[in-house]
């Protein structure tokens, strides 16, 4: 049988998106009417720890659960709060070398702007 934990694991692969644990307790029970929210909060931080998920944290925002593990950074919507991945080039990291003067080996960046949708529907 599937454990709890691959279950929680496959929603979030499967959404192809960047959720909230609360997303992810929706997309949970759409499949499993009855799991708890416990289940799914310690679930989530365990597979953080076992670098099977990736959160990213947004200031004033949930801590946000990602499946996608490969380098990347995110461009946070300022309206609906929406992720989306980039990639930065691989020269940033010299970069923030130079300008910091020391031997930097990793960063993360969440880059505000507003997303297409929102421009969109401003208009
Ligand atoms: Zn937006
Ligand atoms: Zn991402």
């Amino acid at each position: 049988m599937q454990s709890q934990k691959d279950f929680i694991l496959e929603v979030v692969q499967r959404s192809h998106r960047h959720l909230t644990a609360e997303q992810i307790l929706v997309l949970a029970r759409q499949q499993k009417p009855r799991i708890a929210v416990g289940t799914v909060y310690r679930n989530l931080s365990a597979l953080c720890q076992e670098g099977r998920l990736r959160s990213v944290d947004i200031p004033g925002s949930p801590a946000i659960y990602d499946a996608t593990l490969s380098e990347h950074d995110h461009l946070v919507c300022r309206r609906c709060g929406k992720l989306r991945d980039v990639t930065m080039p691989p020269e940033l990291l010299s970069l923030l070398r130079d300008a910091t003067g020391e031997d930097v080996n990793a960063y993360s960046l969440n880059i505000s702007y507003i997303c297409p949708e929102c421009r969109e529907a401003e208009r």
